[in-house]
């Protein structure tokens, strides 16, 4: 696996090489990480992953410094799964100069459920994404990138976003890889004490119980407030927990087997874990 810090020395690695299936992460990682790049390998002439924990899409208060980096253990997961390219940029290989231009997504989609709790994130998310594609894809006329659906809501602003600016982008989604348990795995979950790993299935099974009731009918607002004071009462605090529409992620007029998504992002301890459930 070749391993590059700057634009132009990926340009460079990429060149003649045909078009590039990527997967774009913040490091630390894990099963499902790998599975996408295993999805990755399977659809492009050259499989690039790279690792960058983006600041403009922390809060201050956030966990931007303390954000888990394992280099070394990345780079050999990364090698084992075949991949070609790894592009690591530096701060100041992706942003030489402060990123005064910014790609932002619109408000219905963007400023709602993660974007309503922090806000800009999708902003932040966005403008990386779009400099990540043209570093990776620009001199080798597009290709394929991999996203997962753990993080359903960035999957839709993505995908927005590469048909509104015609990108020569497919996005693919892969499943959320989880534990036994069902937590999905994430990065943050090594924040975890062993008790709380434990405690933290209760966020996919919350998702279930509402999607469950949802469709047995009843009002969906009481039935999403039910599903936050179950949680709290697990010694969690929710952001929120609701059921919505997969084409736009507003609240459905009714629930509708197959056209719906309940998704949840909840505090235990300090941590902060998001999940979804189609259904
Ligand atoms: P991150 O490093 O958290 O920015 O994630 C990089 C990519 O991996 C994103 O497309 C995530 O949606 C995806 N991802 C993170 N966790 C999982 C998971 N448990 N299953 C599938 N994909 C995931």
């Amino acid at each position: 696996m070749q391993i590059v810090h700057t634009i132009a020395d990926l340009r460079a690695a990429l060149a003649g090489k045909g078009h590039p299936a990527f997967v774009p992460t913040m490091g630390n990682l894990h099963d499902g990480h790998l599975s996408l790049v295993r999805l990755a390998r399977q659809h492009g002439d050259v499989t690039v992953a790279s690792i960058f924990v983006n600041r403009l899409q922390f809060l201050p208060h956030e966990d931007f410094d303390s954000y888990p980096r394992t280099w070394d253990a990345d780079c050999a997961k990364l090698e084992a799964e075949g991949c070609d390219i790894l592009f690591a940029p530096r701060e100041l290989d992706l942003y030489p100069e402060p990123q005064t231009f910014k790609v932002q997504p619109d408000a219905a989609l963007a400023d709602i459920l993660e974007g309503h709790f922090r806000p800009g994130f999708f902003t932040g998310v966005c403008t990386v994404v779009m400099k990540l594609f043209q570093a990776v894809f620009a001199t080798n006329g597009g290709g394929v990138a991999v996203f997962g659906q753990k993080d359903y809501q960035q999957l839709m602003v993505i995908r927005r976003m590469v048909r509104q600016f015609a990108l020569p982008i497919e996005i693919m989604a892969a499943p959320t890889a989880r534990a036994g348990s069902g937590l999905a795995l994430s990065s943050r979950n090594g924040y975890l004490s062993d008790e709380q790993r434990v405690q933290a299935m209760a966020l996919s099974q919350a998702l279930k119980t509402l999607a469950d009731a949802s469709l047995q009918g009843g009002n969906l607002a009481e039935l999403e407030a039910q599903a936050m004071a179950d949680l709290r009462a697990q010694g969690w605090e929710p952001d929120y927990l609701t059921v919505r529409q997969r084409s736009d992620l507003q609240t459905p007029e009714k629930a509708q087997a197959g056209q719906l998504v309940a998704l949840g992002a909840a505090r235990i301890g300090g941590t902060r874990l998001i999940d979804n459930l189609e259904f």
